[in-house]
Protein backbone atom coordinates (compact mmCIF):
# COMPACT_ATOMS: atom_id res chain seq x y z
CA UNK A 1 0.00 0.00 0.00
CA UNK A 2 1.37 3.76 -0.98
CA UNK A 3 1.76 6.04 2.20
CA UNK A 4 1.89 9.90 2.23
CA UNK A 5 5.78 9.68 1.63
CA UNK A 6 4.90 7.40 -1.71
CA UNK A 7 3.17 9.70 -3.94
CA UNK A 8 3.73 12.07 -6.82
CA UNK A 9 1.43 14.46 -8.59
CA UNK A 10 1.30 14.70 -11.97
CA UNK A 11 1.58 18.23 -13.01
CA UNK A 12 -0.82 18.81 -15.93
CA UNK A 13 -4.03 19.03 -16.81
CA UNK A 14 -4.01 17.80 -20.17
CA UNK A 15 -6.20 14.54 -20.10
CA UNK A 16 -4.36 12.15 -22.86
CA UNK A 17 -1.40 13.28 -21.38
CA UNK A 18 -1.87 12.10 -17.85
CA UNK A 19 -3.28 9.01 -19.75
CA UNK A 20 -0.02 8.37 -21.25
CA UNK A 21 1.92 9.13 -17.92
CA UNK A 22 -0.09 6.75 -15.82
CA UNK A 23 0.10 4.09 -17.86
CA UNK A 24 4.05 4.75 -19.02
CA UNK A 25 4.62 4.94 -14.59
CA UNK A 26 2.28 2.08 -13.03
CA UNK A 27 4.92 -0.66 -14.24
CA UNK A 28 7.98 1.53 -13.63
CA UNK A 29 6.67 2.86 -10.17
CA UNK A 30 4.44 -0.25 -8.99
CA UNK A 31 3.92 1.23 -5.43
CA UNK A 32 3.76 4.61 -5.71
CA UNK A 33 0.83 6.52 -5.62
CA UNK A 34 0.37 9.14 -8.85
CA UNK A 35 -2.14 11.67 -8.41
CA UNK A 36 -3.74 14.29 -11.30
CA UNK A 37 -3.55 18.07 -9.88
CA UNK A 38 -7.30 17.34 -9.60
CA UNK A 39 -6.87 15.76 -6.40
CA UNK A 40 -5.90 19.41 -5.19
CA UNK A 41 -7.90 22.66 -5.12
CA UNK A 42 -6.40 25.93 -5.64
CA UNK A 43 -3.13 24.87 -7.74
CA UNK A 44 -2.56 28.44 -9.49
CA UNK A 45 -1.84 27.93 -13.57
CA UNK A 46 1.84 28.05 -14.32
CA UNK A 47 3.10 30.01 -17.01
CA UNK A 48 5.29 28.69 -19.55
CA UNK A 49 7.74 31.23 -19.68
CA UNK A 50 10.90 29.06 -20.67
CA UNK A 51 12.76 29.07 -23.71
CA UNK A 52 13.38 25.20 -23.61
CA UNK A 53 11.34 22.36 -22.58
CA UNK A 54 13.49 21.69 -19.85
CA UNK A 55 12.89 24.78 -18.57
CA UNK A 56 9.27 24.77 -18.86
CA UNK A 57 8.90 21.03 -17.91
CA UNK A 58 10.42 22.35 -14.48
CA UNK A 59 8.70 25.33 -14.01
CA UNK A 60 5.53 23.28 -13.92
CA UNK A 61 7.15 21.19 -11.48
CA UNK A 62 8.21 23.48 -9.10
CA UNK A 63 5.21 24.92 -8.77
CA UNK A 64 3.01 22.20 -8.11
CA UNK A 65 5.63 21.06 -5.78
CA UNK A 66 5.24 24.14 -3.94
CA UNK A 67 1.27 24.07 -4.30
CA UNK A 68 0.81 20.81 -3.27
CA UNK A 69 4.39 19.86 -0.95
CA UNK A 70 3.75 16.77 -2.90
CA UNK A 71 6.68 15.67 -5.15
CA UNK A 72 5.96 16.83 -8.65
CA UNK A 73 6.52 15.07 -12.43
CA UNK A 74 5.72 17.51 -15.36
CA UNK A 75 6.30 17.38 -18.71
CA UNK A 76 6.84 19.99 -21.37
CA UNK A 77 7.00 18.58 -25.39
CA UNK A 78 6.32 19.28 -28.91
CA UNK A 79 7.37 18.52 -32.37
CA UNK A 80 10.29 19.51 -33.35
CA UNK A 81 10.41 19.57 -37.39
CA UNK A 82 14.24 19.93 -39.08
CA UNK A 83 13.02 21.77 -41.77
CA UNK A 84 11.81 24.44 -39.99
CA UNK A 85 14.82 24.59 -37.68
CA UNK A 86 13.38 22.76 -34.90
CA UNK A 87 9.70 24.52 -34.80
CA UNK A 88 7.28 24.45 -33.62
CA UNK A 89 9.50 22.83 -30.86
CA UNK A 90 7.39 24.78 -27.56
CA UNK A 91 5.65 26.60 -29.14
CA UNK A 92 3.82 23.22 -30.33
CA UNK A 93 0.79 23.74 -28.37
CA UNK A 94 -0.06 27.38 -29.83
CA UNK A 95 1.71 27.69 -33.21
CA UNK A 96 -1.84 28.41 -34.88
CA UNK A 97 -1.96 31.31 -32.30
CA UNK A 98 -4.77 29.16 -30.69
CA UNK A 99 -3.28 27.36 -27.35
CA UNK A 100 -4.35 23.65 -27.39
CA UNK A 101 -6.22 24.27 -31.03
CA UNK A 102 -5.40 20.63 -31.92
CA UNK A 103 -6.39 20.62 -35.79
CA UNK A 104 -5.72 24.46 -36.69
CA UNK A 105 -2.16 24.17 -35.36
CA UNK A 106 -1.73 20.52 -37.43
CA UNK A 107 -3.00 22.34 -40.63
CA UNK A 108 -0.44 25.20 -40.55
CA UNK A 109 2.49 23.09 -40.01
CA UNK A 110 1.26 20.73 -43.10
CA UNK A 111 0.87 24.10 -45.00
CA UNK A 112 4.66 25.47 -44.03
CA UNK A 113 6.05 22.30 -45.76
CA UNK A 114 3.70 21.44 -47.88
CA UNK A 115 6.17 21.59 -50.94
CA UNK A 116 8.85 19.96 -48.61
CA UNK A 117 9.56 16.31 -50.49
CA UNK A 118 9.55 13.29 -48.25
CA UNK A 119 12.73 12.81 -48.25
CA UNK A 120 13.53 16.05 -45.99
CA UNK A 121 10.33 15.65 -44.19
CA UNK A 122 12.10 14.92 -40.72
CA UNK A 123 11.09 15.78 -37.64
CA UNK A 124 10.93 14.53 -33.79
CA UNK A 125 8.64 14.66 -31.06
CA UNK A 126 10.46 15.62 -27.62
CA UNK A 127 9.77 15.21 -24.13
CA UNK A 128 11.70 16.88 -21.33
CA UNK A 129 10.20 15.28 -17.90
CA UNK A 130 11.23 17.33 -14.58
CA UNK A 131 11.05 15.79 -11.24
CA UNK A 132 10.45 18.81 -8.22
CA UNK A 133 10.52 17.63 -4.56
CA UNK A 134 8.63 20.08 -1.93
CA UNK A 135 11.67 20.54 0.07
CA UNK A 136 14.36 21.23 -3.10
CA UNK A 137 15.81 19.28 -5.22
CA UNK A 138 14.95 18.78 -8.89
CA UNK A 139 16.26 16.73 -11.87
CA UNK A 140 15.33 16.51 -15.76
CA UNK A 141 15.43 13.95 -18.21
CA UNK A 142 14.47 14.23 -22.59
CA UNK A 143 13.12 11.63 -24.54
CA UNK A 144 12.78 11.53 -28.18
CA UNK A 145 11.05 10.12 -31.31
CA UNK A 146 12.02 10.71 -34.18
CA UNK A 147 10.26 10.02 -37.50
CA UNK A 148 9.01 12.09 -40.13
CA UNK A 149 5.57 14.09 -41.69
CA UNK A 150 2.97 12.95 -43.82
CA UNK A 151 1.49 15.06 -46.41
CA UNK A 152 -2.15 14.51 -44.91
CA UNK A 153 -3.46 13.61 -41.40
CA UNK A 154 -4.48 10.12 -40.94
CA UNK A 155 -5.66 7.92 -38.20
CA UNK A 156 -8.29 8.73 -34.72
CA UNK A 157 -6.10 8.21 -31.83
CA UNK A 158 -3.72 9.70 -29.54
CA UNK A 159 -3.57 13.66 -29.98
CA UNK A 160 -1.96 17.07 -31.39
CA UNK A 161 0.30 15.93 -34.15
CA UNK A 162 0.09 12.22 -34.16
CA UNK A 163 -2.06 11.97 -37.38
CA UNK A 164 0.51 13.63 -39.41
CA UNK A 165 3.69 11.66 -37.29
CA UNK A 166 5.12 8.43 -38.60
CA UNK A 167 7.60 7.21 -36.39
CA UNK A 168 10.75 5.80 -37.72
CA UNK A 169 10.63 1.68 -38.40
CA UNK A 170 6.91 2.37 -38.90
CA UNK A 171 4.33 3.00 -42.31
CA UNK A 172 1.98 4.14 -40.02
CA UNK A 173 1.06 7.66 -38.00
CA UNK A 174 1.15 7.89 -34.21
CA UNK A 175 -2.51 8.31 -34.59
CA UNK A 176 -3.07 4.91 -36.23
CA UNK A 177 -0.68 3.25 -33.27
CA UNK A 178 -2.51 1.68 -30.44
CA UNK A 179 -2.31 3.56 -27.00
CA UNK A 180 -0.26 1.02 -25.89
CA UNK A 181 2.17 0.49 -29.29
CA UNK A 182 2.61 4.30 -28.39
CA UNK A 183 3.74 4.32 -25.06
CA UNK A 184 6.09 1.61 -26.16
CA UNK A 185 8.33 4.38 -28.04
CA UNK A 186 7.05 7.63 -27.21
CA UNK A 187 9.52 10.91 -26.39
CA UNK A 188 6.97 10.98 -23.24
CA UNK A 189 7.82 7.25 -22.35
CA UNK A 190 11.63 7.27 -22.88
CA UNK A 191 11.89 10.56 -20.76
CA UNK A 192 9.44 8.97 -17.75
CA UNK A 193 11.52 5.63 -18.12
CA UNK A 194 14.51 7.50 -17.81
CA UNK A 195 13.15 9.85 -14.77
CA UNK A 196 11.77 6.98 -12.78
CA UNK A 197 14.57 5.34 -10.90
CA UNK A 198 14.96 9.17 -9.88
CA UNK A 199 11.50 9.70 -8.89
CA UNK A 200 11.99 6.01 -6.92
CA UNK A 201 15.05 7.11 -4.84
CA UNK A 202 13.40 11.04 -4.14
CA UNK A 203 10.66 9.17 -2.95
CA UNK A 204 12.69 6.14 -0.54
CA UNK A 205 14.75 9.36 0.78
CA UNK A 206 18.22 8.72 -1.41
CA UNK A 207 19.58 11.34 -3.01
CA UNK A 208 18.83 12.30 -6.49
CA UNK A 209 21.80 11.43 -8.64
CA UNK A 210 22.12 14.02 -11.54
CA UNK A 211 19.93 16.52 -9.39
CA UNK A 212 19.93 20.01 -10.39
CA UNK A 213 21.84 19.29 -13.72
CA UNK A 214 19.61 19.90 -17.03
CA UNK A 215 19.73 17.95 -20.02
CA UNK A 216 20.21 19.82 -23.69
CA UNK A 217 17.96 22.81 -23.93
CA UNK A 218 14.95 20.79 -26.23
P1 LIG B 1 2.72 21.16 -23.74
O1 LIG B 1 1.40 20.79 -23.15
O2 LIG B 1 3.12 22.56 -23.47
O3 LIG B 1 3.77 20.16 -23.39
O4 LIG B 1 2.52 21.13 -25.31
C1 LIG B 1 2.60 19.95 -25.98
C2 LIG B 1 2.09 20.13 -27.40
O5 LIG B 1 3.00 19.44 -28.26
C3 LIG B 1 0.74 19.48 -27.59
O6 LIG B 1 -0.31 20.39 -27.54
C4 LIG B 1 0.86 18.86 -28.96
O7 LIG B 1 0.54 19.81 -29.93
C5 LIG B 1 2.34 18.55 -29.08
N1 LIG B 1 2.62 17.16 -28.60
C6 LIG B 1 3.34 16.80 -27.51
N2 LIG B 1 3.38 15.47 -27.37
C7 LIG B 1 2.65 14.98 -28.38
C8 LIG B 1 2.30 13.65 -28.76
O8 LIG B 1 2.63 12.64 -28.12
N3 LIG B 1 1.56 13.55 -29.87
C9 LIG B 1 1.15 14.61 -30.60
N4 LIG B 1 1.43 15.86 -30.27
C10 LIG B 1 2.17 16.06 -29.17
Amino acid sequence: MSGPGRRVVLATRNAHKTGELRAVLAPLLPDVEVLGLDAFEDVPEVAETGVTFAENALLKARAVAAATGVPAVADDSGIAVDVLGGAPGIFSARWSGRHGDDGANLALLLAQVADVPAEHRGAAFVCAAALALPGGGEAVRTGELRGRLTSAPAGGGGFGYDPVFVPEGSSRTLAEHTAAEKNAVSHRARAFTALAPLVADALAGRPIPGAGGSEPPG
